[in-house]
């Protein structure tokens, strides 16, 4: 007998088209599993070719969400995090890139002298390993989430699904199941959802020889019994097993949203799993967040700002530190390009009660950031800073407070005569782009009497990074003196960490980024504590 099979595998695919939330389901799913004593975790496989997308822009692919170990990993990582509180790995996300690469060493290695290196079986293989790699070398989950990037029916996605497919023959039917989110559009002239994009995806599916378990409609409008029997009968599901994935106003009801129409109890008496889900927190969480005392709005000054995915993680913090304080936190995009004086800064902020400065690469709109982190310095502004975030206001700072004018970051600017952040030293001789940046968790050492240390209550604390630059330790003592605080270093490295600014109501800003670290249930030190400076500059 295969030892494979006590391990269950849920695979997560999608059909009609892509951002339908396979991601938010993955993790619905793993909530509901993870709340029944079960132990889940959920790897995502991405089918395009690059090893990670540590290298394209968020246009492509959104924010780039970085993991302990250093991995620069797909988004729904971050859902994965937040809902099911595990610290992944970068076990958990393998893309066709890695996949290729790892076939192809091996034959250059001669490992398969005298064969045929072809996509079925070295590569279907190869996507098997990587999914009983969660569970190897010892067991440590029951079940592994498994979602496959893309929509059905992708030719870069086809040796995926022919290894879930072989896969799920392995362990036998009551070890697997698939869930296939999909869309139900609904056509105004008639009043209807249609389910034929449906029908057509499972069709899609049933000619790779894979069959949907279970159908989760993604949905406007309530998916009447009709429409569910309708998509049964052409499905070939059972019609209870149609759920319904109406749009909610938080994501964080979806496992509840499931939980009603039974799903996680479906899911269970498929893979015989006895257990169920405590979700009174969940609703607690939910209720909170629908029932706001305050109502705050904090500045998001950005280079994406159009792209919400961007800046995924940073929106989901908003959330949990919100929830935590009591408020509602709404958002107002600014985009700091568009920042050229301080008329222009005055009128984005006069009527926020925080301003965040967003990680980011790069010359435009940096001027605007350090204009904006001026803003709030000198208004006393609570303010949040995320990388690139502390290293603007480290050269406001600089600038402003200290009198070095001109001072810059180098990546602004190769000859600014104050390089007040300069690249890393173990960066100068990188010439790679791909997984080379200061990436994943570094210690740090919080100095007590801080606001830094207030919100952690800890000196000792890990957080991640995704950076190249930093403070330049020639100017320490001169921002200092002049009245910055190093709240946070990394002794080791000797490293600027945090910063913070004495007399001001709460200016805090991180070399690393808090939040990678923010869940559902725990939202980060750092957020709650704005959130909570931002309500008092309400009051
Ligand atoms: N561009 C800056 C650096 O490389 C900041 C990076 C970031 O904000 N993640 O150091």
């Amino acid at each position: 007998m295969k030892k494979t099979r006590d391990i269950k595998y849920i695979f997560v695919l999608g059909g009609v088209m892509s951002g339908l939330g396979k991601g938010i389901a993955a993790s619905s799913i793993g909530y509901l599993l993870k709340q029944a004593g079960v132990k889940v975790t959920i790897l995502k496989l991405d089918p395009y070719l690059n090893i990670d997308p540590g290298t394209m822009n968020p246009y492509q692919h959104g924010e780039v969400f970085v993991l302990d170990d250093g991995s620069e990993t797909d988004l729904d990582l971050g859902h994965y995090e937040r809902f099911i509180d595990v610290d992944m790995t970068k076990n958990n996300n393998a893309t066709s890139g890695q996949i290729y690469s790892t076939v192809l060493d091996r034959e250059r290695k001669g490992e398969y002298l005298g064969e045929t290196v072809q996509v079925i079986p070295h590569i279907t293989d190869e996507i098997k390993n990587r999914i009983k790699a969660l569970n190897s070398p010892r067991k440590k989950y029951d079940v592994v989430i498994c979602e496959v990037g893309g929509t059905v029916g992708d030719i870069e996605s086809l040796p995926f699904m022919e290894a879930i497919r072989q896969l799920s023959l392995e362990v036998g039917y009551h070890n697997h199941m698939i869930v296939h989110v999909t869309l139900l559009p609904f056509v105004k002239a008639s009043g209807e959802l249609k389910s034929k994009p449906t029908q057509h995806s499972v069709m899609k599916l049933r000619e790779i020889g894979l069959a949907p378990d279970m159908i989760l409609c993604r949905s406007e409008h309530p998916i009447e019994q009709s429409v569910r029997d309708k998509i049964a009968l052409f499905c070939n599901v059972r019609p209870d097993h149609v759920i319904e994935g109406r749009d909610v106003p938080s994501i964080y009801e979806v496992p509840l949203a499931m939980h009603e129409q039974n799903a996680g109890q479906l899911i269970n008496e498929r893979l015989k799993i006895e257990k169920t889900p405590r979700l009174n927190d969940l609703k607690r969480f939910i209720h909170h967040y629908k029932n706001p005392q305050h109502e705050i709005t904090i500045a998001m000054c950005g280079k994406y700002t159009e792209l919400i995915d961007s800046y995924k993680s940073v929106m989901e913090s908003f959330v949990h530190a919100g929830v935590e304080n009591n408020a509602r936190v709404n958002v107002k995009w600014v985009q700091t390009e568009k920042i050229k004086g301080p008329g222009a800064a005055h009128s984005a902020f006069s009527d926020v009660q925080g301003i965040l400065l967003l990680p980011g690469f790069g010359f435009r709109g940096g001027e605007g950031k350090i204009l904006a982190s001026k803003y709030a310095r000198e208004n006393r502004v609570p303010f949040l800073g995320i990388c690139l975030g502390l290293q603007c206001a480290v050269i406001d700072f600089a600038r402003n407070v200290c009198g070095l004018d001109g001072a810059n970051s180098t990546e602004f600017d190769k000859k600014t005569r104050y390089p007040v952040i300069d690249l890393m030293e173990s960066q100068r001789a990188i010439k790679i782009k791909g997984g080379t940046m200061r990436l994943g968790a570094y210690d740090c050492d919080l100095q007590v009497g801080t606001k830094t240390f207030a919100a952690y209550r800890r000196k000792k604390i890990s957080e991640r990074h995704r950076h190249r630059y930093e403070v330049n330790n020639r100017y320490r003592k001169k921002l200092e003196d002049n009245g910055l605080v190093f709240s946070g270093v990394n002794k080791d490295l000797g490293v600027v960490e945090a910063i913070e600014i004495k007399d001001h109501p709460w200016f805090v800003a991180g070399q690393f980024h808090p939040e990678l670290k923010s869940r559902v249930n725990r939202a980060h030190p750092l957020f709650r504590e704005f959130i909570r400076a931002s309500i008092k500059d309400l009051k």
